[in-house]
C-alpha cells in the first residue's frame, strides 16, 4: 500500500472515532436535556424523543415509538398537530408558540417547530421549553405593576445613590415632572434646602443597617417636597429596602403620601384650639376683677347699712353670688389648665406612688370620717405626674364627700389588666348615683346636689380631660344606696 492511501486511512479512521464522539456527546446531551426534544415522522409518528418530550406527555419514551401525536396526550395534541402540519404543509419553521395545558397542573411551554427534510428523512422537530416559572413571575409582576400604575400614592425606586429608577403615574400628577425627566436623575430634585439631607441619611442606615444585622426595615417620616412648579407639600414618606437576587441591598422604594390636606386640617384644629383656651383663660381671668370689685363694694355697702335688714340681705345675697361666681370662676381656670395638656411629657410614672401622694393630700378628710381605704398592687404607667395626682384625688375626694351618712366610707382602689389596657377602679360606699345620670356627670359644671354639698362639677370633666387625654376611657357603675365605682383605662404600652 503506498503511504499516500494508509495516511488516508489513517485520516478516515480518525475522523470516523471523532464523529463517533461527537455523536455520544449529541446523544447524552439529547437524553439528559431539560428541554423537550422529539422528531415525528411525515405522519406525526414519533420517530425520536428525548426523557423531558416523555414526562411532559406523562408516558415513558418507548411507549410513544411509532404512534402517532394524537393517541399520546390528546388534550396537548389537539393543539399542536395542526401546528405541526402547518410546518409540513409549509416547510417553515414555526417559533416561540406558547402552549398552556389545561387545569388543573396548568403548565406553559413556549414551542418551537422545524420541518426537517433530508435524503432519507421527512418530518419535523419539536422543541419543548417550559416557562410557567416564568409566565407566573410575569404575572406578578404585571399584577404589581398595575397596583403600582393605579396608586393614589406615588411610587418611586431609586439606586442608593438616589437616582430615580421609576416613577409611577401618581408621582407624575403629585410631583408635576413626567416620567421621561426625572428617570435617572437624583431624587433629590424633590427636596428642599433644609430637609436635603434627609433621604442621603435614610439610605446611608439602611446600607448601615444591612451590614450591622444584614435585614435593614425601612423608615416613615413626615417631610416636605418641592413640586415642579416650586409649591411644597407635606407627605409621609415611607422607604423600603429593595434587594436583588441574592439578597444584597440596591437600592429603596419610596412610597410617598401627599398629607398637606391633613397638615392644614391639623394646623387650623390647633389653631382653633389654641384660640378657645385663650379664650377661657382670659375670660376667667378678667371675669376675676370686675367681680372682686362687686364684692368689695357690696362689703363696703352692708357695713354702712347696718340697720336696714332688708338691705342687709340683699347685699348679703350679692356677696354670696360674688363668692360663688369666683369659685366658679376659680374651677374653669383649674379646667382650661387640665385642657391645656397637648404639651405634657408622658414620663413612667409608678401609680403605686400617685396615689400615696393623693391620698396624702386628702388626709386631713380621711381622717376627719374615718375612712377606711385598701390600695391594691398598682401598676407602672406612661401618663403625666401632675394630673395623675389630681385624678386620682378627685375621685377618691368624691368617694369622702359622697359618702352615706349611715356608715364609715370604705374606698378600695385597684387595677387589672383587660385587652391591651389597664383598667383602674376606685370602689366606694357611698350614696350611689342613678343610672340615669351616668353620662350627665361628666360634663362641666354638671352636679346632682345643691349648696348643701361643696363643689362647682368641674372635678369630674377634669377627670375625663385627663383620662380622654392619655387615650383611655371614664365611666361607672352605681346604683342609688350601692356604693359606686369608677373605672378609668389607660393603654398598656
Ligand atoms: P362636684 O363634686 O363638685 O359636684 P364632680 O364633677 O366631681 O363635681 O361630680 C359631679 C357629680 O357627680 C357630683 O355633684 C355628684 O352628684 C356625683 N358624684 C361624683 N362622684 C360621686 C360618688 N363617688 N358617689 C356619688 N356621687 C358622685
Amino acid at each position: 500500500m503506498s503511504r499516500e492511501l494508509e495516511q488516508t486511512q489513517r485520516n478516515l479512521k480518525s475522523s470516523e472515532e471523532e464523529s463517533h464522539h461527537r455523536l455520544l456527546e449529541l446523544e447524552v446531551l439529547y437524553r439528559t436535556a431539560s428541554v423537550g426534544l422529539g422528531f415525528l415522522d411525515h405522519e406525526l409518528r414519533y420517530v425520536r424523543l428525548n426523557e423531558a418530550l416523555a414526562a411532559i406527555n406523562g408516558l415513558p419514551v418507548e411507549a410513544h415509538i411509532g404512534r402517532h401525536a394524537s393517541e399520546i396526550n390528546p388534550e396537548l395534541a389537539q393543539i399542536f398537530v395542526p401546528m405541526m402540519e402547518q410546518v409540513l404543509a409549509s416547510k417553515q419553521p414555526l417559533l416561540n408558540v406558547e402552549i398552556t395545558s389545561a387545569p388543573p397542573c396548568e403548565r406553559t411551554w413556549m414551542v418551537n417547530f422545524h420541518p426537517v427534510s433530508n435524503a432519507r428523512t421527512f418530518g419535523v422537530s419539536v422543541v419543548f421549553q417550559d416557562i410557567t416559572v416564568l409566565k407566573e413571575t410575569e404575572d406578578i409582576s404585571t399584577r404589581f405593576g398595575r397596583i403600582v400604575r393605579s396608586s393614589d400614592d406615588a411610587i418611586i425606586s431609586i439606586t442608593l445613590d438616589g437616582a430615580i429608577t421609576s416613577w409611577n403615574p401618581a408621582a407624575e400628577g403629585m410631583f408635576g415632572y413626567p416620567a421621561q425627566e426625572v428617570m435617572g436623575k437624583a431624587v433629590s430634585l424633590l427636596a428642599t434646602s433644609r430637609n436635603a439631607n434627609e433621604l442621603p441619611d435614610i439610605l446611608g442606615r439602611l446600607q448601615a443597617q444591612q451590614l450591622a444585622e444584614g435585614l435593614p426595615q425601612g423608615e416613615r417620616v413626615e417631610s416636605v417636597c418641592r413640586r415642579k412648579d416650586g409649591h411644597y407639600i407635606d407627605v409621609l414618606l415611607t422607604v423600603s429596602p429593595i434587594y436583588d437576587r441574592h439578597g444584597r441591598l440596591i437600592g429603596a422604594s419610596e412610597i410617598v403620601r401627599d398629607i398637606t390636606q391633613q397638615k392644614r386640617a391639623q394646623a387650623a384644629l390647633l389653631r382653633t384650639n389654641e384660640e378657645l383656651r385663650q379664650f377661657a383663660f382670659a375670660a376667667a381671668h378678667d371675669l376675676q376683677e370686675p367681680l372682686r370689685n362687686i364684692g368689695l363694694h357690696a362689703q363696703i355697702l352692708d357695713s354702712q347699712h347696718k340697720q336696714n335688714t332688708e338691705a342687709d340681705e340683699q347685699v348679703e345675697s350679692i356677696i354670696e353670688s360674688a363668692r360663688r361666681m369666683q369659685t366658679l370662676i376659680r374651677d374653669l381656670l383649674e379646667y382650661t389648665e387640665a385642657v391645656d395638656i397637648h404639651g405634657a411629657q408622658g414620663e413612667s410614672i409608678d401609680c403605686n406612688e400617685v396615689c400615696q401622694t393623693a391620698l396624702g393630700n386628702l388626709a386631713f378628710a380621711l381622717s376627719d370620717c374615718a375612712a377606711e381605704v385598701s390600695v391594691a398592687p398598682l401598676p407602672t404607667v406612661v401618663a403625666e405626674h401632675a394630673h395623675f395626682i389630681q385624678l386620682f384625688q378627685n375621685l377618691i375626694g368624691n368617694a369622702l364627700k359622697y359618702r352615706a351618712k349611715a356608715r364609715h366610707p370604705q374606698i378600695h382602689v385597684s387595677a387589672e389588666q383587660r385587652d391591651g389596657y389597664w383598667v383602674f377602679s376606685v370602689k366606694d360606699n357611698g350614696i350611689g348615683i342613678s343610672p340615669e345620670y351616668h353620662d350627665r356627670i361628666f360634663g362641666v359644671f354638671k352636679r346632682l346636689h345643691g349648696r348643701d354639698v361643696p363643689g362647682t362639677g368641674i372635678g369630674l370633666a377634669i377627670c375625663k380631660r385627663i383620662v380622654d387625654h392619655h387615650g383611655g376611657r371614664l365611666w361607672l357603675e352605681s346604683e342609688v344606696g350601692g356604693g359606686s365605682t369608677f373605672y378609668f383605662s389607660l393603654p398598656d404600652c
